[in-house]
């Protein structure tokens, strides 16, 4: 029998209904652990983010799960919100775009962890962005991040100007990071740019 992977206590083994019509996977993590996730679903809008969507406020159980994806590097925790993502990224007429690690991360950590997700979620996506930079967003001042010039670049060529494209990033603290890529996407002819984080803090700016 698995255990949860946020708690170890065994999951339920016994197979639910759609399970049996193939419609959704069983979950690694058990009702009570899912039920610390508080759905938040906030939306604001930021100086160059048409609209920023956060699925779940960035509790207790958020930075739990967090650390133990990106730094454990527990790749199967990305099925947790595979159902939820795919509920708010399944439109065709989109074009998906993960925020991308930066160089110096990708070697420390051996997955991109928004890829996982969106993997997880079988949402197709395109990954037009590359970081220019190597320096961790925390560790600069609020001064020092708005007199950066660029963080991303443009990979390749903007399909289209009159698709949507949706940024995904795993939390949105500052904006920065979100600014800057859209920044970057509408510059190189995006006229629409949205975003969908997982988390949010919320309280407190
Ligand atoms: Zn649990």
């Amino acid at each position: 029998m698995n255990g949860c992977l946020l708690c170890e206590k065994p999951l339920d083994d016994q197979p639910t209904w759609q399970q049996f019509l193939g419609i959704s996977k069983s979950s690694p993590v058990c009702p009570p652990c899912l039920a610390l996730f508080e759905r938040i679903d906030s939306t604001v809008e930021d100086e160059w983010v048409d609209s920023i969507h956060s699925l779940y406020a960035y509790n207790e159980q958020a930075r739990e799960f967090l650390h133990q994806f990106k730094f454990l590097q527990d790749i199967a925790l990305a099925q947790v919100f595979a159902s939820d993502l795919r509920n708010v990224l399944k439109n065709s007429k989109k074009i998906i775009v993960p925020i991308p690690m930066h160089p110096a991360n990708k070697a420390k950590r051996t997955f991109a962890q928004v890829d996982a997700l969106l993997d997880a979620a079988g949402i197709p996506y395109e990954q037009l962005l590359h970081k220019t930079t190597e320096s961790v967003m925390g560790e600069k001042t609020r001064a020092e991040r708005l007199a950066m010039t660029e963080l991303f670049e443009v990979k390749a060529d903007i399909p289209s100007n009159e698709a949507i494209y949706v940024l995904v990033d795993d939390i949105y603290t500052t904006g920065t990071t979100l600014r800057h890529a859209a920044r970057t996407l509408k510059q190189a002819g995006a006229v629409r740019v949205e975003a969908v984080t997982l988390f949010r803090p919320t309280g407190k700016k």
